[in-house]
């Protein structure tokens, strides 16, 4: 079994150092480029202020790749939807700084028909087909659905469109900021500037090119495909002996891409549904909700998998914790809770352990044996209360929609006590927490994990 003491320190320390490390690297052109005062005495507060606007929304642009790249060593102190969350108020962050930069040089100018001019100098182009470009990745990000645009599509325009707005950005902001009186034109700048854009291409590099082909030489082998429901099938896979999924917390999750199978070579995240005292092997237990998912039935013994990871912060482990734990579960989102749930069973946890469980019917319950079996052993200390929406024939638990009422009927004696977690849908996980804060709990003892980024 690994040991988890690594992962339960405070790791609150390395997560101010990175937030240190990345606003110090935005502010760092600013700030030289302001220092060699030189270069900026003739212009006027506008024009300064635009040029320090593009220097820190390129260099945010920059970090984005960073930031986007996956890199375990900093997702270990945030959680992978966190840093994304953050990748995308910055990426909106980094575009309203970038489009103040053309209107404040035509404001401190006093020459609108700067923006408005068809011919200008090349480099500006440049600079004027970066933006549009980053307008259309901010749209087509922000309205994916709307635009019915399916994930895989959008991930590699996303892919080639900010590829192509860091190099214009580039070529625009190295050439005009180079000039007699540009920001660029002292060798630290320009070295300090292209060594961030560097960065952001090993990042990209590293994240779309290495890791993949690295992770092709650790893939496993699928040897289970099990039908847990009518929609719901749990696959086996052997860990590789040097490869990733050695080491997890239970209720983490991996991206896997399954290798010269009949589903298409796609890296999707699926949470672990098996404990990190099962050694030797991964289960990942999947719901078909769309083309990818529902090609999983096809899956065969005997076909490889890559898996990326493992990521998240979504482990009732990671937290000192309250003496009792409530987990609230919809459908699917159970997986990273019976992962936590077997640890426990394993580990003889102690700690008693609520969980309500949200359904359509009985046949979407998954894991209802295993359930069963842990309430009645009492290995975790277990209880289960299941809701079902539309129950089919006899059924004498509770019915209806997850509410206020049930809510209250089983936790309101536990609620100081408790740390709660919560995985499902994204109205069921909303509603809880609405619920829970109502109920008095703190925010800082309600945990949710997103199956959507
Ligand atoms: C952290 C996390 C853990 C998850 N764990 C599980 C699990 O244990 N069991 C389970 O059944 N599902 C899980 N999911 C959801 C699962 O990843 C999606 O259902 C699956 O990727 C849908 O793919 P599709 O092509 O079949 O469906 P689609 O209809 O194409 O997609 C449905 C939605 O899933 C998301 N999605 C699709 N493709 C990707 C992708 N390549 N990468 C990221 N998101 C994508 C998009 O938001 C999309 O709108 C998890 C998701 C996340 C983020």
């Amino acid at each position: 079994m690994m040991s988890q003491t690594g992962r339960r320190r405070p790791i609150a320390a390395m997560a101010i150092l990175w937030v240190v490390l990345y606003t110090g690297t935005v502010l760092l052109p600013v700030v030289l480029a302001n220092l060699s005062w030189a270069h900026r005495r003739d212009n006027g507060f506008l024009l300064n202020l635009s040029r320090n606007l593009a220097l820190a929304g390129l260099s945010i642009l920059a970090l984005q790749f960073v930031v986007a790249a996956r890199l375990q060593w900093i997702e270990a102190h945030f959680g992978l939807d966190a840093i994304l969350w953050f990748h995308k108020a910055m990426a909106v962050f980094a575009v309203l700084m970038l489009l103040a930069h053309p209107l404040l040089i035509a404001w401190g100018r006093g020459n609108w028909t700067i923006l408005t001019r068809l011919i200008v100098p090349w480099p500006v182009q440049l600079g004027r087909l970066a933006l549009l470009l980053l307008l259309g990745v901010i749209g087509t990000s922000l309205w994916r659905r709307l635009l019915r645009l399916e994930y895989e599509r959008w991930r590699r325009l996303h892919n080639v469109l900010v590829l192509a707005v860091l190099g214009l950005g580039f070529v625009h902001s190295l050439i005009l900021g180079s000039g007699r009186h540009g920001d660029l034109s002292t060798w630290p700048m320009r070295i300090l500037w292209s060594g961030l854009f560097l960065i952001a291409l090993a990042a990209y590099l590293h994240h779309r090119w290495f890791a993949p082909r690295r992770n092709r030489l650790t893939s496993c082998e699928v040897t289970e495909v099990e039908r847990e429901s009518h929609d719901v099938w749990t696959i086996k896979v052997r860990a590789a002996p040097n490869g990733n999924g050695r080491r997890h917390l239970p209720g983490q999750f991996h991206f896997i891409t399954f290798l010269d199978s009949a589903l298409p070579e796609e890296e999707h995240p699926f949470s672990i549904s098996s404990s990190p005292t099962e050694n030797g092997y991964l289960t990942f237990t999947i719901k078909a909700v769309g083309d990818f998912t529902r090609s999983i039935a096809s899956l065969r013994p005997g076909d490889r998998a890559t898996i990326r990871g493992p990521f998240g912060r979504f482990s009732h482990i990671l937290r000192s914790g309250r003496e009792d734990i409530v987990f609230i579960a919809g459908g699917v989102g159970i997986t990273p809770l019976i992962s936590m749930l077997r640890y426990m069973r394993d580990t003889g946890d102690p700690r008693r352990v609520l969980l309500i469980f949200v359904n359509r019917a009985q046949r979407d319950i998954l894991f209802r044996h295993e359930l069963e079996k842990m309430e009645r052993v009492g290995r975790p200390q277990l209880r289960v209360i299941h809701v079902l929406s539309r129950p089919q024939g006899a059924w004498n638990g509770e019915t209806g929609r997850l509410s206020r009422e049930i809510m209250q009927k089983y936790i309101s004696d536990v609620v100081g006590t408790s740390s709660f977690y919560i995985c499902g849908p994204l109205p069921l996980t909303r509603l809880a927490i609405r619920i829970l804060r109502r109920m008095g709990v703190f925010p800082s003892d309600i945990h949710s994990e997103q199956f959507t980024f």
